[in-house]
């Protein structure tokens, strides 16, 4: 089960979610590296996963965060992710693909990319195809594509996912720049990257509260916040109730099925 790894997680501080992510790879046989950097003050740590074909040079990053906000269980925040690429490295080593696939658990999110920023900083963008961060993805049916501006609306990993969830038959939305939100795929467009898009999976019957909300300016988000005015997705976010009992092992598979999907399509056409 997915939601057992979400669970392992859950409650635990930033080191201890860094510890129990570590021991689950172990006990899996998954080999990893551990990037330890430093960016001003801060300290931290990235997990990198390497599968598919390790010859290629050309890879394809998956993505997902393992600090957390401080107070919050962090279960969908971002264990939800971890999960989700956990189940995606057991696939991928069943297959044979074109690709590298880089899995990497980042560091130092929520205080500002920190760890993002440090991985480019050391291997840099060269043949890299496509970046898919994943936030929020543990409960819900439809898909969230963001953001998609100008940059990324014809880069192939926006393609390539847009056709595997037509295939799939699984709703989408693509969103646009949203003022008070990002994750780490927002490093990579920042350093010339524009195949990088985040993934969010919400309610389908929840999106036009969500939608409204998202587009909000940060103070309206705080004034909302206080007056209760929140779809539950938010309700939940950077909270003491981001708990795992709210979310889907339904969705954290769905998600899986379709990075697969996506990784193996790029492989035929990257
Ligand atoms: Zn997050």
């Amino acid at each position: 089960m997915l939601l057992d790894y979400v669970k392992k997680l859950e409650y635990k501080s930033d080191l201890e979610r860094l510890n129990t992510l570590k021991q689950i790879l172990k006990s899996k046989k998954i080999k990893f590296v551990e990037q330890n950097y430093s960016y001003f003050n801060f300290k931290g740590t990235n997990v990198i996963v390497d599968v598919g074909n390790l010859n290629s040079k050309k890879h394809i990053i998956l993505s997902a965060h393992f600090d957390v906000v401080s107070g919050s269980p962090g279960a969908n925040d971002d264990a939800s992710g971890i999960a989700i690429l956990i189940d995606v490295i057991e696939r991928i080593k069943k297959l044979k693909l074109k690709n590298k696939i880089r899995v990497i658990f980042f560091d130092d999110e929520e205080i500002g990319r920190f760890g993002s920023i440090s991985y480019i900083r050391k291997y840099g963008l060269k043949d890299l195809i496509a970046v898919y961060h994943l936030e929020l993805c543990g409960y819900g049916d439809a898909f969230g594509l963001w953001p998609i501006t100008k940059i990324n609306q014809d880069s192939y990993s926006l393609k390539t996912i847009e056709a595997v969830l037509r295939e799939k038959n699984i709703y989408f939305e693509k969103v646009g720049q949203l003022p008070a939100f990002w994750g780490d795929d927002l490093s990579f467009r920042n350093a010339g990257f524009r195949h990088a898009l985040c993934i969010t999976v919400a309610l389908k019957e929840e999106k036009e509260a969500i939608k409204k909300f998202v587009k909000s300016s940060v103070f309206k988000l705080i004034f909302d916040f206080y007056t209760g005015r929140v779809p539950k997705m938010f309700r939940l976010y950077h909270s003491p109730e981001d708990k795992s009992e709210h979310l889907s092992e339904k969705t954290l598979k769905m998600v899986s099925e379709v990075l697969v999907d996506a990784v193996l399509k790029l492989g035929r056409e990257a």
